[in-house]
Formats: C-alpha cells, sequence, structure tokens
C-alpha cells in the first residue's frame, strides 16, 4: 500500500498552494484530482481574467472583508496576506494590475496563467499529480485519521489536506460530498447563506436610472403561477438593474419565483398612498399647469429623477396631450402606473455581483493558526470548504492562498 507524508484531495487553488508549499518543506506529497486538469474553477473566475487578490496591504482592513471571522483569521495572514500573493506569482513572472475597488488581476488577465504557475511551483517540488483519482471518504482507523479512500483503493498519510472546494459550481468538480465527511467525524457545516445578489431586468429605462435610490419603495414580483412576494424599503436602480439591501436580501426568494420563468415585478413609488390620492395630487398639478402638455408636467408629482421614467411608461397620445385636454380616467391610468411601475425581471447579477458567499465549516472548529481540523489535528481544512462570508473581489482567492499556504507549512 502506498504511503505518503501528506495526502492532498483537490486541485483547486487552496489544494495546489496547500501541495506546493508542503513539499517546499521537503514532505513527500500527493495531490488528487478527480477532473482530468487543475483548476477547473479557477480558470472561470473573474470572468476568465481571475480577481485572484485585492490590493490591500493593511491586513486590518483586508480582513473587515470577512466580517466577524476577521477574528480568526489575524494568525494565518500574518503568514500568508495580499502582500505575498503579489510577490508569489510576480516572483514566479506573473505579475498583477490593479482595477476599481482595488481588484487585481494577472497582468495577462489569464485566470490559466494562474493555474500554469501553481502547476510549475509543484512540479519544482515534486508533488505527486494524479488525474482521475475520485476520494470518498477520509480513512480511520481506531478513531485516527490514518489516510483516504479513493475509487482506486486505500491510500495512507501522515496528514490530510483536504481542499475540495464548497458546493457551488458543481460541474468544475465541487461537488460538496467533503462537507459528508467532515459531519461524520464531527465537524458542523454551516449552510450556505441564502444568495445576496442584485437582480437583471429587461427593461432599458432602468440605465437611466442607474445611481437613483428611492425609498421607500414597495416591490410585488409575480412569478407565472401567480405566486408572489412583496417588499418594502429602499431599491437602488443599476445599469442593469436593481439592487440595493432590500433587493439584495430578496434575491434568494426571487430566484426561486425565476425558476418558473421571467419575473413580473411591479414599483409603487407612493407605497403609503392610495391611487385615489395620487389622483387628487395629480389634479392639483393638472389645474395649475392647464396650458401644458402632460410631458413637462409628471416631474412635478413622481420622485425626483423617476419622470423620465413614468413618460416612458405612458402611451404617447396621452404624452402629448395638453392637461385640459386630460380625461379623469387618463389621469387615474397615471395614476395607477404610478402605483405599479412594471419591471421584467430576468434573472440575478450572478457570481461577479453577489455580495457574499460562504457556507461550510465553521472557524471555531479550525486552529486557524495551522488550519487543522480541532477534532483530528492531522487534517486541514482550507478555501471554500471554510464558512467565511466574504465579499466579491478577490477576497475569496486570498482566502484560498492562505490558508493553503498555511496548511501546507503545518501539515
Ligand atoms: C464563476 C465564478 C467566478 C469566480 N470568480 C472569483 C474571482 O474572480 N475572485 C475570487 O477571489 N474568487 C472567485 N470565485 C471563487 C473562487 O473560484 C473559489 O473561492 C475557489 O475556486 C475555491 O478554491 P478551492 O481550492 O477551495 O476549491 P475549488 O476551486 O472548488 O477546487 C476544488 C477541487 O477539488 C476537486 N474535488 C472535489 N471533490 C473531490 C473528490 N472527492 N476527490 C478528488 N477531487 C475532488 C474538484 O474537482 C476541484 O478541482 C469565483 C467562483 C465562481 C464559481
Amino acid at each position: 500500500m502506498e504511503t505518503f507524508d501528506v495526502i492532498v484531495v483537490g486541485g483547486g487553488p487552496a489544494g495546489m498552494m496547500a501541495a506546493g508549499h508542503a513539499a517546499e518543506y521537503g514532505r513527500k506529497v500527493l495531490l488528487l484530482e478527480k477532473n482530468p486538469k487543475l483548476g477547473k474553477k479557477l480558470e472561470l473566475s473573474g470572468g476568465g481574467r481571475c480577481n485572484i487578490t485585492n490590493a490591500e496591504f493593511d491586513n486590518r482592513l483586508f480582513l473587515a472583508n470577512y466580517s466577524e471571522n476577521a477574528k480568526f483569521l489575524f494568525s494565518p495572514f500574518s503568514r500568508f496576506a495580499a502582500q505575498d500573493t503579489f510577490d508569489f506569482f510576480s516572483e514566479r513572472g506573473l505579475p498583477f494590475i490593479v482595477e476599481d475597488r482595488k481588484r487585481a488581476f494577472p497582468e495577462t488577465e489569464k485566470a490559466t496563467d494562474v493555474t500554469r504557475v501553481m502547476k510549475k511551483f509543484m512540479d519544482e517540488h515534486e508533488v505527486d499529480i494524479r488525474f482521475g483519482v475520485e476520494v470518498k471518504d477520509l480513512l480511520l482507523e481506531d478513531g485516527v485519521l490514518v489516510g483516504v479512500e479513493t475509487n482506486r483503493g486505500v491510500l495512507r498519510a501522515e496528514s490530510v489536506i483536504l481542499a475540495t472546494g464548497g458546493a457551488s459550481y458543481k460541474e468544475t468538480g465541487s461537488t460538496g460530498e467533503a462537507f459528508q465527511w467532515l459531519e461524520k467525524i464531527g465537524h458542523r457545516v454551516a449552510e450556505a447563506t441564502p444568495d445576496i445578489v442584485p437582480l437583471r431586468v429587461k427593461e432599458k429605462w432602468v440605465k437611466d436610472l442607474s445611481g437613483t435610490a428611492i425609498d421607500p419603495m414597495r416591490i410585488v414580483f409575480t412569478a407565472k403561477d401567480g405566486s408572489r412576494l412583496v417588499r418594502q424599503g429602499k431599491i437602488l436602480f443599476t445599469h442593469f438593474g436593481i439592487s440595493g439591501p432590500l433587493i439584495l436580501n430578496s434575491a434568494h426568494q426571487v430566484k426561486k419565483l425565476l425558476k418558473q420563468g421571467p419575473v413580473d415585478a411591479n414599483i409603487d413609488l407612493f407605497p403609503s398612498l392610495e391611487v385615489n390620492e395620487i389622483d387628487r395630487r395629480i389634479l392639483e398639478v393638472f389645474d395649475e399647469n392647464k396650458n401644458k402638455i402632460v410631458r413637462n408636467v409628471t416631474k412635478l408629482f413622481v420622485p425626483i429623477g423617476m419622470a423620465k421614467t413614468l413618460n416612458a411608461n405612458l402611451p404617447d397620445p396621452l404624452l402629448e396631450k395638453k392637461i385640459n385636454g386630460v380625461s379623469a380616467e387618463e389621469r387615474k391610468q397615471i395614476a395607477r402606473i404610478i402605483k405599479g411601475l412594471p419591471l421584467t425581471v430576468t434573472g440575478t447579477m450572478g457570481y461577479d455581483w453577489a455580495v457574499v458567499c460562504d457556507g461550510g465549516v465553521p472557524l471555531e472548529e479550525v486552529d486557524t493558526r495551522t488550519m487543522a481540523s480541532r477534532i483530528h489535528p492531522n487534517l486541514f481544512i482550507v478555501g471554500d470548504l471554510l464558512h467565511v462570508s466574504r465579499p466579491s473581489g478577490g477576497f475569496s482567492l486570498q482566502l484560498c492562498w492562505t490558508s493553503g499556504f498555511v496548511a501546507g507549512e503545518n501539515a
């Protein structure tokens, strides 16, 4: 039976860093990857450009992005932080460029170059990399971790580094079964927070409102089968759709409605007023502007910035009508649109825009000075297996580089 010093399960960023660094210390390291290649998810990252870290070199400020988990991460980040990632890759011929929000990308803007550098790093230190090997479970004897069970038989090692990733984008290989192995040996696994992500809408007029936030508004989402979701609060319009805390926190439920197809949404600009009250306001404005046309007075009865949007939703003949020719029914029609501006939600803005992603083993259960499990000291848990809420901007990958490095050093 083959025996190793360290077995790393998973050839994503965290596993590659852990394997290379453990081997740098002269350990006999085996990396097992079930795919035929390394870093499948890494290659999708940053739209293929790989937002590899964030150029915030003050660890305190960097760690603030991990909210309540920051306190656990000071120790590993004192070993390997954003500056170290910059140095690691530039010393290996892959310098970075920095874009808005301090997001760092490889100068070549190719995620595949990141995998290439990591593969070379592992080759230089003679990591034994095996593809098509799927780990089925951890191997314990008398309660002690001694290796892993795979589709090709049992492999033994002094230490095991688990770097199998989370459970999102399963097609990349991160299928989440390691969470069950971890639960079986007594670890807790926290559920991922519902997606917190802006919504994409079909209507082009939202683009004109980009940056406008109106509070309060009420929004009613209606799915194809008639099921509804009603939310009230601040809505922020963006280039592609709607955002702001109210929308971000509703996205998970809207996603469920989206399973039936595009979702109809209606925004009420004055949730505290009835249609009749709005009609009365319109009437007051109309009485003072009898000789003008409708298009030119709508700004007098909707929130600042919304007149163009209202006009885009009114029929042209009504917009061009002189006010003294507008009927009571036409006025009511305007009031009804103010109470229910129609939008079509076509989807969410996806990972790149997600505010947080998390789920996994809570950091309380890991000795973050070494990344060892507090249950089995020769088991190391890294990367997306850890339950750390984080925003987009390079914070996920930096967590992989850091936790992988520290686990490799201690395994
Ligand atoms: C579309 C997208 C874009 C992203 N963009 C960014 C970005 O720009 N910046 C950023 O910081 N983060 C980004 N992320 C997040 C980032 O890619 C992840 O945080 C990171 O890949 C996690 O690395 P990991 O090593 O923990 O796991 P993974 O990259 O998921 O790798 C785990 C590996 O383990 C293997 N594996 C799993 N189970 C087994 C098993 N049983 N046996 C053998 N092998 C196994 C898998 O095949 C996989 O190769 C993005 C994520 C997605 C989905």
